[in-house]
């Protein structure tokens, strides 16, 4: 299916919004709060880390992705976990995973 947002194909199956949409890349509706197609909320108390929208998990080096996940499933967060290599690449909801 084709993201609403950039047209290019998506394979997401996350719910970020009340409805039945999926069809978007969650890194392109990072920054919206309702759904483009039926202007629904997105899902309360979903992905909230003190108070805070998680969109997605950045991490800095791949075998960073293993705790980064058990660190996702702990806190019950939905999201992608991603490799950046520059902070330029953080959106406003994503939280960058420290490795301890
Ligand atoms: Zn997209
Ligand atoms: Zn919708």
């Amino acid at each position: 299916m084709e993201c609403v947002i950039c047209l290019e194909s998506t394979s997401n199956s996350t719910k970020v919004f009340n409805c039945d949409h999926i069809n978007y890349h969650l890194n392109c509706i990072k920054n919206v709060i309702v759904c483009p197609l039926c202007k629904v909320c997105k899902i309360a108390n979903d992905n909230i880390i003190n108070g805070r929208f998680v969109s997605r998990i950045l991490v800095w080096h791949y075998n960073q992705i293993l705790p980064a996940s058990i660190y996702r499933s702990a806190k019950k967060l939905d999201c992608e976990i991603v490799i950046i290599k520059s902070l330029s690449e953080r959106g406003p909801n994503d939280l960058i995973y420290h490795y301890p």
